[in-house]
Formats: structure tokens, C-alpha cells, sequence
């Protein structure tokens, strides 16, 4: 039992050593210090992506770690690109990697379907017509330097995340049947 006179000494104790903070954003915290990216490149924009892994861009100050396992992975990159063809492997690796997951999407042909995107009978005219987007990064093809910024700008919204909405991510799985217009 506390007395109640030694209470304001004990405060002042406590406020000293202990340093407050909710489980969202010590969660959240440890989420973002660890984003590991799935690569899915699949055209010139990919050249920028591998720029961006050499050691100039010094990448695991993010705790990125690049990754092929889409069951170890917490971000897909899509990088260039993206064919009907291809579209079912995409969504098949989206499925495959655990809650909560993100998507950044790099380049115009990823983001629009790019120079593809007027008369091309095979380009996907956004990649989010197949999985939700989380950051959009345009460029032809984008620069390493906004690749960084597209990751600040992910781990900003993991910082702003709730760990009690988390069952819900599963829900925004969208996956819309393509059809060409
Ligand atoms: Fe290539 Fe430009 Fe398309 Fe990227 S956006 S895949 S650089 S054509």
C-alpha cells in the first residue's frame, strides 16, 4: 500500500525511468524497423530496384532485407510491367504472403499500364486492378532515391496503423476479373 504523502516522490520516480507507450506503437514500431520486401520485377523499372540494393543507398538503415519467399514477406514490389499473363502469378504471390501485408507499386507501366496502356492486348492497366496498392510510385522508371521515399511514406502509414483493424486487411483483398476495353 502506498502512502498517499510518498505518492508525488513516486510519480516523479516512475515518470523518470519508465518510458510510456501504447502496444500500437511499440507493435508498429518493430513492424516498420523490419519490412521485408517480396521483388517482382519485371522490366527496365527493375534496373532502378537493383541500383537501389547496392550498398551507395546504404537500403537496410530501413531494415529492408529483400526476400523471394512471399511467405516470409511483409511488401511486394512491383516493378515494371505487368502482363495477363503474368497477372495470376502476382495475385497467387499476394495470397501467399501473411497479414498484414503492403504493396508498393513502381513505374508507370505497374501503376497504368505505361506506354502499354493505349493499345496493347496483353499489358494489365494497373496493377491495382489485381491487388490493393498501398504506395504509388510513378516514374519511367522511378530513381533509388524515390524508392526511399516511397518507403518512408509505408512505414508512416504502419506507424499509423492499429493493431486491433489488423484482422480486417484480410477484407481488402480485392481481386477484380481483368477485361480489356
Ligand atoms: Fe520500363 Fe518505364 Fe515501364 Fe518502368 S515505367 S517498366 S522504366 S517503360
Amino acid at each position: 500500500i502506498i502512502n498517499p504523502i510518498e505518492r508525488p516522490q513516486i510519480t516523479q520516480e516512475l515518470s523518470e525511468n519508465i518510458i510510456l507507450t501504447t502496444v500500437d506503437d511499440l507493435y508498429n514500431w518493430a513492424r516498420l524497423s523490419s519490412l521485408w520486401p517480396l521483388m517482382f520485377g519485371t522490366a527496365c523499372c527493375f534496373i532502378e530496384m537493383a541500383a537501389f540494393f547496392a550498398a551507395r543507398f546504404d537500403f537496410e538503415r530501413f531494415g529492408f532485407k529483400p526476400w523471394t519467399s512471399p511467405r516470409h514477406a511483409d511488401v511486394i514490389i512491383t516493378a515494371g510491367t505487368i502482363t495477363m499473363k503474368m497477372a495470376p502469378a502476382l495475385v497467387r504471390l499476394y495470397e501467399q504472403m501473411p497479414e498484414p501485408k503492403y504493396v508498393i507499386a513502381m513505374g508507370a507501366c505497374t501503376i497504368t499500364g505505361g506506354m502499354f496502356s493505349s493499345d496493347s492486348p496483353t499489358a494489365v492497366r494497373g496493377v491495382d486492378k489485381l491487388i490493393p496498392v498501398d504506395v504509388y510510385l510513378p516514374g519511367c522508371p522511378p530513381r533509388p532515391e524515390a524508392i526511399i521515399d516511397a518507403i518512408i511514406k509505408l512505414r508512416k502509414k504502419v506507424a499509423q496503423e492499429s493493431i486491433q483493424e489488423q484482422g480486417a486487411f484480410s477484407q481488402s483483398h480485392r481481386y477484380y476479373s481483368i477485361t480489356h476495353k
